[in-house]
């Protein structure tokens, strides 16, 4: 059966033909073609308008429709495509250059809003070109050296050393700043694994904290309770663009001479107090992975305050080799290198990256707006003042009435893809030791009922609305 079996009727069809296929596609409406060429729309309300109207169900169906549609070319690239569709538009026919009706696309369709997707409309062609025409495709060459300087232009008084991805990009940070064997590293008991990690991967043990119930963020007050004569360290992780709260963190580095690293990956582009996340940490790592702010389709990124950390960091990266004696190893390094072809995709990135921070905050004071007073949300994100959230992917609280999971099945149904929030890690077998913080009712509780909603740039405004529409709906059934 094709796409088109449930929703075409000829133009000599009948009324009663017409609700018959309605009746069947659930989409409230079906398309009048003629020749498979289409001249009309029909939805159940027309013809519904057409009875009162003295029309009966063996009236022609020319009687009822409505020769204006909504219809694109079958070329047209998909996402623009997804961008019309609304709360009363959710079938959108497809017509070859003839005009002629070849395929209809549908909201229903699975992954029709997906969660994230890259943005890769600029230079990206032209550089990756660049580098295959000159050969320079391996670790080697221009780029790699552009897209570093452009981050260190970003966040002033920072060193940048590009890396193959932002798990490695914590591990090379630790290493460099000489976390090992005996020493703790205090970290959020809400984040991506790869923050905990590659604690354990530097011989380190990660102490896990509660997080603060607002921003989601490791909590600084539950970090003083941690902290002890093994503690080197604390990772605060800037969750889904949100900052953590900077200042407090700060002070309590300072005090018991501890190093900060900064788990930059979700928060590109986010700031506290007019400074650039990253730029606070004695290093600060990022994430080019496809689904993250800026990508690099694998890539990652680590900042460092000390020129001389990030020399051996460099050292560490390239199987721990003299940069002036080749072949002459002075640690037991690693190959964490990004090639020239990803780091040329990163700098046609970060040249558009204003104009990317500027739509994800768009999306996330849009959905803020319409989910604020919703009687099935518990919390929308909340920023101190002096805070810009990036809002890497739109994530918020439904209240504990609500079935999280179950929405995100049905929500799925109805072509929209969404995500929960990540698990506690305590909850998890290979973390459950690390638990350390005597309360963690905050993260199970944002983790119980935190949804994350498609946050592409690609996002339409229709299209958020359609989300919180589909939500409303399904919460209310
Ligand atoms: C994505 C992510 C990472 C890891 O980055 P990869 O490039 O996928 O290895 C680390 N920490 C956080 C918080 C992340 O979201």
């Amino acid at each position: 059966m094709s796409a088109l079996d449930n929703l075409t009727v000829e133009i000599n069809a009948t009324l009663k033909d017409a609700l018959i296929l309605i009746n069947k596609n659930s989409f409230g409406i079906c398309f009048v073609v003629s020749d498979l060429r289409l001249v009309g729309v029909v939805t159940d309300g027309d013809i519904r308008r057409a009875l009162i109207n003295n029309k009966n169900l063996e009236s022609c169906i020319d009687e009822a429709m409505n020769r204006n549609f909504i219809a694109r070319h079958v070329d047209t690239p998909s996402k623009d495509v997804r961008n019309l569709f609304s709360e009363s538009i959710r079938v959108i026919p497809l017509l070859d250059s003839d005009g002629l009706i070849v395929d209809i696309s549908n909201i229903k369709k699975t992954h029709s809003i997906p969660l994230m997707e890259p943005s890769l409309s600029g230079k990206e062609n032209e550089y990756v070109n660049d580098c295959l025409d000159t050969g320079w495709i391996s670790s080697k060459g221009k780029y790699v050296q552009m897209f570093e300087q452009k981050f260190e232009e970003l966040h002033p008084g920072m060193f940048a050393v590009t890396v193959s991805n932002g798990t490695v990009a914590l591990q090379l940070a630790m290493l460099a700043i000489g976390i090992k064997n005996g020493d703790e590293v205090i970290v959020p008991n809400i984040t991506f694994a790869a923050s905990i990690n590659t604690v354990i991967h530097c011989g380190a043990t990660p102490v896990l904290c509660e997080v603060d119930p607002v921003t989601w963020c490791i909590d600084p007050k539950e970090i003083k309770k941690l902290i002890n004569s093994r503690t080197k360290a604390i990772m605060p992780v800037h969750l889904y663009g949100q900052p953590a709260q900077m200042d407090e963190i700060i002070k309590l580095a300072n005090e018991n001479s501890l190093y900060i690293i900064e788990d930059c990956a979700e928060a590109l582009g986010s700031m506290w107090k007019n400074k650039n996340v990253g730029t606070f940490g004695d290093a600060s790592t990022f994430s080019f992975f496809g689904n993250k702010t800026i990508t690099t389709g694998e890539g990652g990124m680590v900042l460092f305050k000390s020129k001389e950390i990030r020399d051996r960091a460099i050292i560490l990266r390239d199987h721990g080799m003299s940069p002036t004696k080749r072949y002459w190893h002075e640690v037991i390094g690693f190959n964490f290198r990004l090639t020239n072809i990803q780091a040329a995709i990163g700098v046609a990135q970060l040249e558009r990256l204003d104009e990317i921070v500027r739509k994800k905050i768009h999306i996330g004071d849009f959905y803020s707006d319409i989910l604020r007073n919703n009687n099935i949300v518990a919390q929308v994100p909340k920023s101190h003042s002096a805070v810009k959230n990036s809002y890497w992917i739109f994530s918020f609280l439904l209240k504990k009435k609500i079935n999280r999971d179950q929405m995100i099945s049905k929500l799925l149904e109805h072509g929209i893809e969404t995500r929960p929030v990540f698990f506690p890690l305590h909850k998890m077998p290979p973390y459950e030791n690390f638990k350390r913080s005597r309360s963690l009712e905050n993260s199970i509780n944002i983790s119980q009922q935190g949804l994350s909603l498609p946050s592409a740039t690609s996002l339409s405004d229709e299209n958020m609305k359609y989300i919180v529409y589909c939500l409303n709906k399904i919460s209310a059934q």
